[in-house]
């Protein structure tokens, strides 16, 4: 079977060119005679494939050299507690703006080391759309505001970055990140898993400005917990995962080769609008979320009759349509964009949708 078009949110579809490149060099990485996944984390080779790995994310992100680049491993999760291992002292409260399943975990997770505080979202709007700026509440005294820009279960997004004056902003940015083109001077801290839009799941990159690397919050900190390690230790504190870090250099520099940010977030605005175009068009397909808070990255959607649920996905699955189900928790469809799938899955996808809505409308 050839390579079908993968919706996953994750792990999710990888750029072909990467996997390639990858491919070629998987025995013999540039005449080392071994693979990267062989490598010293120590050694030259490696250390080369690192660096240039950061260089291209920073030239993406046009990264601040105040702000440190740490390539760590437990994926966001593990950041739902790094964050406030480190930020959150004793005494002090965090405001969290709650737009779904992953700013709720990150929020629960805060709340076994301090104060938690809701400044925005809940319950109350059915997480079908994200709070508009005037909706958000923030106290001028909490250590950090933390919120997801990408609910990728809900498929909801912000449009905006929330304005947390001089409080550090802390974004999950796990399935939006590299999207489109980005600010980072607005944020104190980003992390991000790597298996949506960077790489091979076992990576996780946190972008955090130096100022915010003191100690950790409490002495009980454990060591792998600890910004500031990293941050001393080129991330090499113990041994990193190696060959997603390398896979990750690559797709940051294919990202470069298409055109950088700029292009991606037309690319992704183009593919996401043309999937909206046509949930908007009918009333056999619905889509759950307020047209302003609307994804990029993860559409959601369903049928009017859910009955059909089963045959829209055994179909789409025949077509080379894979993985539209939604989230457990939520169910539907969901169609993850990221940048590496391609235009012409989401023509696919759109015209397989048209011919099901004919055949079953
Ligand atoms: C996928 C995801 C997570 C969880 O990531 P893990 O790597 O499984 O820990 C957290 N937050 C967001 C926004 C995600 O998309």
């Amino acid at each position: 079977m050839g390579r079908v078009f993968n919706f996953s949110s994750g792990p999710a579809v990888l750029p072909q060119p990467v996997l390639e490149k990858v491919q070629s060099e998987l025995l013999d990485w540039q005449g080392s005679g071994m693979s990267v996944m062989e490598m010293s984390h120590r050694g030259e080779d490696f250390t080369a494939i690192a660096t240039r790995a950061e260089a291209a994310l920073r030239r993406l992100l046009d990264i601040p050299d105040d702000y440190r680049v740490l390539f760590l491993q437990g994926g966001a999760t593990a950041q739902f507690s790094m964050v406030p291992m480190n930020l959150l002292r004793e005494g002090g409260s965090a405001d969290f703006i709650d737009t779904g399943i992953w700013s709720r975990k990150a929020m629960a997770e805060a709340a076994r080391y301090g104060r938690v505080r809701l400044a925005g979202g809940g319950e109350r709007n059915g997480y079908a759309r994200v709070p508009t700026p005037d909706e958000l509440d923030f106290d001028p005294a909490a250590l950090y505001v933390h919120y997801t820009p990408n609910e990728t279960i809900g498929g909801v997004e912000f449009s905006y970055v929330p304005d947390s004056g001089s409080v550090p902003l802390v974004a999950d940015m796990s399935s939006t990140i590299l999207s489109r083109p980005l600010d980072v001077r607005r944020f104190g801290l980003i992390y991000a898993g790597a298996q949506k839009n960077i790489g091979p799941a076992g990576l996780t990159l946190v972008i955090v400005r130096e100022d915010l690397l003191g100690e950790p919050a409490t002495a009980a900190t454990p060591t792998v917990f600890d910004y500031r390690v990293y941050a001393d230790n080129a991330s090499m504190y113990n041994t990193p995962p190696t060959f997603a870090w390398y896979i990750a250099g690559e797709v940051f520099e294919w990202i470069e080769r298409e055109g950088g940010l700029k292009a991606m977030g037309e690319r992704n605005h183009r593919k996401a609008a043309k999937l909206y175009a046509l949930l908007d068009a009918s009333d056999f397909y619905r889509s759950p979320v307020a047209v302003d808070s609307r994804s990029w990255m993860n559409a959601t959607f369903t049928l009017a009759d859910e009955a059909l649920s089963a045959a829209f996905l055994e179909g789409a699955e025949s077509s080379g349509l894979k993985n539209l189900k939604g989230h457990r928790s939520v169910g539907g469809m969901r169609a993850s964009l990221y940048n590496a799938m391609p235009e012409a899955g989401v023509d696919a996808l759109v015209e397989y949708m048209r011919e099901f809505e004919r055949v079953h409308g």
